[in-house]
């Protein structure tokens, strides 16, 4: 039980067989940022008999196609249902069986009609962060209203009534506006709900005192099998991953989150 919030006794997590109400939800913003910051904590879960809610909030779609058979996706409509498949797949891996896209009718609030988020794509900034493409479409998360994109991801809650969120650090991990998106909505989450928020401690941040640190461990193979399934995104290499433009990542051994205390 990785977080402490997960070992009140008051929590059945389903070790004997029952259906578990000891419940995470994971809030994402685009197709794969769920396996490569979490995939190890989710498996594990998973394997710990914790419910795994996973939320990412838009396809993918304006992302960038790795090199090879899959390169004419990129830019087309039918990039994003091929990214939902991956993701499905990579799920599979992972062994989450709930998961779903911000705004669909099972992750909307019930006052709204569905809608879809758009990934707002990215470009590099001078200060070696991203920045939000100049050309970002109009339904893009990052340009929603905040109080939307919360009132969705409330309305996952009161669905799922998670013990603990995760999502991304207040910076995004590396700058997108669509992570930065999130993150702005789970503090939000967090603070009308009551519930402890986790932020995901990239390799580029120090850890400290009181992070959970998560070993991939036994988990490491399903991991690695859940990365590869996003065919469009990257490839694994060894103990590596190479992403669209050729950047090389070694995959750390742990992963780190750390317990959201506001700003
Ligand atoms: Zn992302």
């Amino acid at each position: 039980m990785v977080f402490p919030e997960l070992k009140r006794p008051d929590i059945d997590v389903g070790r004997d067989g029952g259906i578990p109400d000891a419940t995470i939800l994971l809030l994402h913003a685009h197709p794969d940022d769920e396996t490569l910051g979490t995939g190890g904590l989710m498996a594990r879960l998973v394997a710990e008999r914790v419910r795994v809610v996973l939320v990412t909030a838009t396809r993918g779609e304006r992302g960038e196609v790795v090199p090879g058979p899959l390169k004419h996706l990129e830019g087309t409509a039918e990039l994003a249902e091929v990214r939902v498949a991956e993701l499905d797949a990579a799920m599979g891996e992972l062994g989450v069986a709930d998961h779903r896209f911000l705004g669909a009718a099972d992750a909307r609030a019930s006052t709204r009609s569905p809608r879809r988020y758009s990934d707002s794509g990215m470009k590099w900034g001078a200060s070696g962060f991203a920045e939000a493409a100049p050309d970002a479409p109009s339904a893009a998360l990052s340009l929603a209203p905040l109080d939307e994109v919360v009132d969705d991801v409330l309305s996952v809650i009161a669905d799922v009534r998670p013990h603990v969120l995760v999502s991304y650090d207040e910076r995004g991990g590396y700058g997108h506006p669509d992570h930065v998106r999130m993150h702005d909505a789970a503090v939000a989450a967090a603070e009308r709900s009551g519930l402890p928020l986790y932020v995901i401690v990239s390799s580029a941040v120090e850890a400290q005192g009181g992070d959970v640190v998560v070993p991939l461990g036994e988990y490491r193979a399903a991991k690695f099998r859940a990365l590869a399934a996003h065919r469009t995104q990257l490839s694994v290499d060894g103990d590596d991953i190479v992403l669209s433009g050729g950047q090389r990542r070694p995959v750390r051994d742990v992963e780190v989150f750390r317990r959201w205390a506001g700003e």
